[in-house]
Parts: structure tokens; C-alpha cells; sequence
């Protein structure tokens, strides 16, 4: 049971029975994989591969492009299967399907195995970071935030979330029915890269097959000095998995916004994340991630490995291809996930669920945005917001008021969407609302960033001037005196030479 508990959320249906009751299979790679150099928000990589490279599995294909004093780390990203870099090319980004970015595309050989190179052994805590970035290692739980950057943080608590809260995913609960000796292995490397001394095991009490692997693995296999592993079957309520949601239930701390969960002696790695991290200090990089892909409009729903860079439609393809029920695409789930105008977007590290709808759980395009002030939107919301406000804010396109009233506190949920009676497209607008300030916010950074650049740049051209003329003046002074020095000699000497001939005409007379 949660210890503390966490405003607002909903206990919503489950609808992942479908799909655990089958073991995770491999998807057959694409014959192309598009892989992202855009990874989280403001991270991009730089290839260090070219066009027509022959590459093999595993082998490093873009770092992380950091400016001079950023000190993340970030991901590096490697190629899933041998074959052959046949091009760079502007891709729509699947998490934002509006926008664009560089893919690096991949021609798998056909005979490729899904194997990979041998990293460096992860060796001392300080290292840790640095070769778990090498090894390619992100949230799998769906923000793609690099791993490595979360564990530069010394903590007292380290939070394993297996609480998948969105009714369809189920890649989470798949995986540690399978592995989950290798995500207790992996959270005791993480808990030892960030000096945590426990760590809290979050799952819903509905996965009962989850539930059961996960204690006989701590019934039989934690070594004496093992950081302890304390397991939490939490009920089900929709956004539990949601960090400052699982920070709150389980600890009763509260992340103030805009700082990292740190600030309270917490970070939260997936479980996804952990068992990737135990493949990599076994020297595998991420290159593959399990993928929920269910819904009515796929035939065989259920969990599959997935080589990074797959396309969504290959990945359909390999759950049987779509029904006749198939409406409505989604990457993630249904209420946090993001919907697709079609199937040809590139799967990357972030991507854990395609979800196919049918009609009738597809939401009415056509809405009537009249807010009642029912309040309804207020009582569910887990981040404590006045949604309605947020919402009379987006339509007056009042962006900072919107700030003021905590809109950047919203972690998108879709709680209030799902509850407002006048069905308002409300998560939409704040997630545009974030966006729009973001990117104001970093364009002022990076305004700033470049004044302070360009005054360095004029204090350090001042300083130069002033040195060089300095020694200009020092050297002028030098010349100086030793023209005086000269001409005090050449007096002297003129002098004494005249005092001779004084003498030499005295003595001829
Ligand atoms: S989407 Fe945002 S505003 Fe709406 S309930 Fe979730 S956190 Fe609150
Ligand atoms: S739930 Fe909808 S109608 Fe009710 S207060 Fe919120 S925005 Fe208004």
C-alpha cells in the first residue's frame, strides 16, 4: 500500500489481460531503421557515422551535440542490426508528429543479428554515469529524459516505477514478469551510481504474475550487501506512475516545480530502464525496447522487441496487422499518448505503446467549448491545478497568466479531457501552452547565453588591447631610456674627448 497517497487521479479500467497473457516476442526489424538524432527535447546528436558506412550491431552512431560547459551527459545512440548508413534524412519526430528532424537511416543486412558489441565493464560508481550514457541508456518509461543525467544527483531514495497507469500499456508489467532478476540487478547499479541507501519497488496490485516474480527474486537472489528493496503494490489509480505522483504516494515529499526530484532526496528510474541498465553494464547497449502494441485494431496484441528506428507500420504488421475495427492511432497511451495521422513514424528509445482504436473509445472531434465551472476538472487533477482557468487563460491567449496559475506544473494527464462534461480539448491547449513558453524561455536563454558570450568576447579584446598596449608603452620606455642612456654616454665621452684636447693644447704651448 501507498504510505502517503497523491491528489486528485481516477481508477480507470485495465485493459492489458490481452496482452500479458502471451511472452514478449521479437518484432522483425524494418528493412530501413529512421533513428532520431533528436532525442529528448533540447538534446540532439551528431552522427559520427557517413553515408555509406557499413555498420554492425551495437557500433555507436551519433553522441550527444553539447555546447562548450553543458554538463549533461545525454545518450548515445547505436546501431540495432549490421547494415549499411544509406542516408540523413528530415523525418516528422513521432513524440511530436508535427514537427521535424534529422534521421539517420539504416538499410538492415538481411542475415543481421540482433546482437551487440561489447561496451567497456562499468567499473566505480563515478564512472557510472558516463558509461551509461556510452551504453545509450533513456527513460523507457516514456519521457526519454538521458538516464545518465538523473544519476549526477546524490539521493537517499531510489523509486523503481512499475506503476504503468495507462489502461493499455503493459510493457512494464510483460517485462518484469519475464526479467525480473535483471531489473533488480540493474535498479542495485542505479541505487550504487546515485548512493542511494533503498530503493521503492512501485507496481499496481493488479499484476498479480508481476507481484509474484518480483518477490521470489527478492526472496532468493539480493545479496547481504544489496541495497535494500522495499515492494509497494499500490491500487490502481490513474497517474500513479507519473514521477511527482509515485514521489508523493510513496514518500509524501513533494517536488517543488521546476526542480529536479532531487531537491527531495528522490530520483525515479522505470523499471524498463533498470533491466536496460543491467544489459549494459553486461556490455549491451540500447539498441531494442519492449513495446506494448494492443487495442481493437490490431489483430495480436501483446508485448514485442522492437529494434530502435522500426516503423510503426512494420511493427502492426508483426501483431497481425490491423482489424477492421482500426480508427485511431496512438503512440503511448490514451490519455497521455499522441496520436498519429498515419503509420509511417520511426519507434525510438520513448516510444512504449502503439495503440490502435476503434470508433467508440475515440474521442468526438467535435466539441462545444463552454466551460459550466462544474469543477470537475479541479477535483481530479493530480498536479492540483484549476484546469478551468488554465483553459479561459489558453483562449485569451494569455500565456503568462497561464504560467502564473501553474500551467508548467501540468504533467498532461488528460484526467480533466477525460472528466469535463463539455468535453474541452483541455490537455491540448496546455500542452501547447508549455510549448509556446518553453520555447520563449529558451530563446531568452539563449539570448542571454550569446550577450554573455558577446561581452566575454569584448572584455577579453579590451583586456588584449590594453596588454599589447601596455607593452607598446613599456617597450617605448625601454627605447627611451636606453636613447637617453646613449646619449648620456656619448655626452660623457664628448665631454671627456674636449677635456683632452684642453690638455694637450696647455702642454704644447
Ligand atoms: S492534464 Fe494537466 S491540468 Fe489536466 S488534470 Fe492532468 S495535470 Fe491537471
Ligand atoms: S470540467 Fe470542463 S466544464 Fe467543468 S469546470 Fe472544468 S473545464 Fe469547465
Amino acid at each position: 500500500m501507498a504510505a502517503y497517497g497523491f491528489h486528485g487521479g481516477l481508477q480507470l479500467d485495465k485493459h492489458t489481460r490481452d496482452v500479458i497473457a502471451r511472452p514478449i516476442q521479437d518484432a522483425a526489424p524494418s528493412a530501413v531503421l529512421a533513428l532520431s538524432l533528436q532525442q529528448h527535447r533540447d538534446l540532439r546528436l551528431h552522427a559520427c557515422v557517413r553515408i555509406g558506412d557499413s555498420v554492425h550491431a551495437g557500433q555507436v552512431v551519433a553522441r550527444p551535440d553539447l555546447d562548450i560547459g553543458d554538463n549533461r551527459l545525454g545518450a548515445w545512440l547505436h546501431a540495432p542490426c549490421d547494415g549499411e548508413i544509406i542516408g540523413i534524412e528530415s523525418r516528422p519526430l513521432i513524440q511530436q508528429p508535427k514537427r521535424s528532424g534529422p534521421h539517420l537511416l539504416l538499410r538492415v543486412r538481411e542475415s543481421a543479428p540482433v546482437a551487440t558489441r561489447q561496451l567497456d565493464a562499468l567499473s566505480t560508481a563515478e564512472l557510472l554515469p558516463a558509461m551509461l550514457a556510452q551504453a545509450g541508456l533513456s527513460g523507457l518509461g516514456g519521457a526519454n529524459f538521458p538516464s545518465a543525467d538523473k544519476l549526477i544527483h546524490r539521493v537517499d531514495t531510489l523509486i523503481l516505477n512499475g506503476a504503468e497507469c495507462e489502461p493499455w500499456i503493459a510493457c512494464d508489467e510483460g517485462l518484469l514478469i519475464e526479467s525480473a532478476a535483471l531489473v533488480l540487478e540493474g535498479a542495485q547499479v542505479l541505487a550504487r551510481a546515485c548512493a542511494a541507501q533503498r530503493i521503492e519497488l512501485a507496481l499496481e496490485s493488479h499484476m498479480t504474475r508481476a507481484i509474484d516474480a518480483v518477490q521470489a527474486v527478492l526472496r532468493e537472489r539480493i545479496a547481504d550487501d544489496a541495497v535494500p528493496v522495499r515492494l509497494h503494490c499500490l491500487p490502481s489509480r490513474y497517474p500513479q506512475g507519473s514521477a511527482r505522483q509515485l514521489i508523493e504516494a510513496l514518500t509524501g515529499r513533494q517536488v517543488p516545480l521546476g526542480q529536479h526530484s532531487a531537491a527531495v532526496g528522490v530520483v525515479v528510474h522505470n523499471v524498463g530502464t533498470a533491466h536496460a541498465t543491467a544489459l549494459a553494464s553486461r556490455g549491451q547497449a540500447l539498441t531494442h525496447r519492449i513495446v506494448t502494441v494492443s487495442g481493437p485494431g490490431v489483430h495480436a496484441p501483446g508485448n514485442y522487441r522492437v529494434a530502435l528506428g522500426s516503423s510503426v507500420a512494420d511493427v502492426i504488421a508483426s501483431a497481425g496487422g490491423y482489424t477492421e475495427q482500426a480508427r485511431r492511432l496512438l503512440i503511448g497511451g490514451p490519455l497521455m499518448g499522441v496520436a498519429l495521422p498515419h503509420d509511417d513514424f520511426a519507434l525510438q528509445k520513448g516510444s512504449n505503446c502503439v495503440l490502435v482504436l476503434d470508433e467508440v473509445r475515440t474521442p468526438q472531434a467535435e466539441v462545444t467549448p463552454a466551460c459550466i465551472r462544474c469543477g470537475d476538472c479541479a477535483d481530479v487533477c493530480p498536479a492540483r491545478l484549476s484546469p478551468h482557468l488554465l483553459w479561459q487563460s489558453a483562449q485569451a491567449q494569455r500565456a503568462e497568466r497561464a504560467r502564473a496559475d501553474g500551467v508548467m506544473a501540468c504533467i498532461e494527464c488528460g484526467l480533466c479531457d477525460l472528466v469535463c462534461p463539455s468535453q474541452i480539448d483541455l490537455t491540448r491547449q496546455f500542452r501547447d501552452l508549455k510549448h509556446a513558453l518553453w520555447q520563449s524561455d529558451h530563446k531568452q536563454q539563449q539570448a542571454l547565453a550569446a550577450r554573455q558570450r558577446f561581452e566575454q568576447r569584448n572584455l577579453r579584446l579590451h583586456r588584449e588591447a590594453e596588454a599589447l598596449e601596455t607593452k607598446r608603452a613599456n617597450a617605448g620606455k625601454e627605447a627611451l631610456s636606453a636613447s637617453v642612456v646613449a646619449a648620456a654616454i656619448a655626452k660623457a665621452k664628448a665631454r671627456r674627448a674636449g677635456t683632452r684636447r684642453d690638455d694637450g693644447g696647455e702642454s704644447a704651448s
